[in-house]
């Protein structure tokens, strides 16, 4: 075969000089036949786009055409022409044909239409299906975009470990790193396990946030975020939980809730406005297949303020509500968290445009945010104290953004710590960022996969990663 320099798909298609031989190398979408000619799409992930393959049966080995089904790897040198079918500029008059990789018939992408959990039992061939391939490039070009928007702005990336001996929140829910003999644990007097032994000397486990790290790092160079992989064991098995999943968490130095919620929501707006900018033909393909109303949507929030809202506010709303009819499952008197209906209401149908929902129970938030001077009035009565917490919350999603302004007072945070009964041994780095030189700072997390889901229009979170890891399922 005629050794000829590949072109991306991507790029021949762009191409208008007609009559020139090209190479290109790719997978077969499909082939179709008619009187003596076959058609080929062909496609090599540079686009959603295929370009089309056409030959003449009597110019080929019967062998060779006999290995060209779904899912074959090819590689064609042939001639650009324009072509004469609609939909499509340009096309490729085959003059040699390899086939570089044979498909077995067993090829689990034969038929068209595949269910999204059956897809998910083929994880490792579903990028190559129109769909996750769209997922996948808009997945990249999100990343790109975070890096793109923060480095913009003066932003420090800042790589915090996986691999800790502290629990953010204070709450459970981690995986353990261990390489101790789980067969045969030896354990003190009181039963629990000796960590001494262990590799690091300590009990350790999976990072669930890189937010303590990323405040020393604030507290340093004034502004950073990290961006990397999060560890929950949380046995939710929803369609917005992963039990590994990337999280993007800026932290700011001298900023106050204002600023806070200014920088969220800039922020998601230039990720969405890259994405409208720069998958233009990915997003028009899923707008058609699956979420009919999702450029509408995209469009629609960054032409949108958002509306910023007290907690105690949305309860007022949501009370009023329920006595006008509304009927929620779950209740949501002040002092409750919020459950996803509720968010769903106050987002899709009351504002209908995203909230940033703020001042919350101190009870129901994480014990590093600041809490508010005065404390709230609902009906008349003053509540409990409230915290100056920012959640960014979205149509479809609910919750895509979790911040808060932190407690920069040593004294208040240390009693917070000890009220909570947040174990400390392992929290005095933490607090030495309140003791040398603290200051008023705060930042944000937002779930990668969450932002994934908005921008493509999917459903379910475990259809926006290429490998999801949900309780019982780590295949791949
Ligand atoms: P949720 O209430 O939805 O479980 P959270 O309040 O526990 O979320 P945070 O601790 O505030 O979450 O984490 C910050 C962000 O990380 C969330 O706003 C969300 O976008 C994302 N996130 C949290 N947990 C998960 C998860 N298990 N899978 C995917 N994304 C998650
Ligand atoms: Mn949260």
């Amino acid at each position: 075969m005629e050794n000829i320099r590949r072109t991306k798909i991507v790029d021949v298609l762009k191409r208008t000089d007609y009559g020139q031989m090209v190479n290109v190398k790719g997978w077969v979408r499909s082939k179709r036949g008619s009187k003596g000619i076959f058609f080929i799409a062909l496609n090599d992930g540079s686009t959603i786009k295929n370009v089309q393959i056409v030959g003449d049966d009597a110019k080929f080995a019967e062998d060779t055409i006999k290995l060209i089904t779904t899912g074959a790897c090819l590689s064609v040198n042939g001639t650009l022409v324009e072509s004469p079918a609609a939909g499509q500029a340009s096309e490729i008059q085959a003059v040699e044909i390899e086939v570089l990789g044979a498909c077995d018939n067993s090829y689990p992408l034969q038929k068209k239409g595949a269910s999204w959990e059956y897809l998910r039992t083929v994880a490792h061939m579903r990028p190559r299906t129109n769909t996750f391939g769209a997922v996948f490039r808009i997945r990249h070009n999100m990343a790109m975009a975070i890096h793109s928007y923060f480095h913009q702005k003066g932003f420090f990336y800042f790589h915090t470990p996986l691999i800790t001996a502290s629990d953010c929140e204070g709450a459970g829910q981690m995986f353990q790193v261990t390489t101790k003999n789980l067969y045969d644990l030896k354990k003190d007097e009181n039963g629990s396990i000796i960590y001494d032994d262990d590799f690091f000397g300590k009990q350790s486990s999976l990072t669930v946030s890189g937010q303590l790290e990323g405040e020393l790092a604030a507290t340093a160079l004034g502004q950073i975020y990290t961006f990397g992989p999060t560890f929950r064991a949380e046995n939710s098995n929803t369609p917005r939980h992963l039990a590994e999943f990337w999280m993007v968490e800026p932290e700011v130095a001298f900023i106050d809730m204002n600023d806070l919620m200014d920088l969220e929501e800039d922020f998601i707006k230039y990720c969405v406005k890259w994405a409208l900018d720069n998958c233009k033909e990915d997003l028009e393909f899923l707008n058609k297949m699956v979420d009919k109303g999702l450029l509408e949507r995209l469009n629609s929030v960054i032409n949108t303020e958002f509306v910023r809202l007290p907690y105690t506010k949305g309860i007022e709303i949501l009370q009023e509500a329920i006595k006008n009819g509304k009927k929620f499952e779950f209740p949501c008197n002040w002092g409750d968290d919020l459950a996803s209906e509720h968010e769903r209401y106050l987002v899709e149908e009351y504002f209908k445009k995203p909230v940033i929902m703020t001042n919350y129970p101190k009870a129901i938030k994480a014990f590093y945010m600041k809490i508010d001077a005065e404390k709230p009035v609902f009906n008349g009565q003053e509540m409990e104290e409230t915290v100056q917490g920012t959640d960014v919350l979205f149509p479809q999603i609910g919750e895509i953004i979790g911040g808060s302004v932190r407690e920069e007072s040593y004294d208040k945070l240390i009693n917070e710590i000890e009220t909570r009964g947040i174990p400390m041994k392992d929290m005095w780095w933490y607090l030495d960022t309140r003791k040398y030189g603290t200051c008023p700072h705060g930042g944000f997390g937002l779930g990668f996969e969450r932002l994934i889901l908005f921008v493509t229009g999917m459903q379910n979170i475990r259809d926006v990663i290429p490998f999801p890891r949900t309780p019982g399922h780590a295949d791949f």
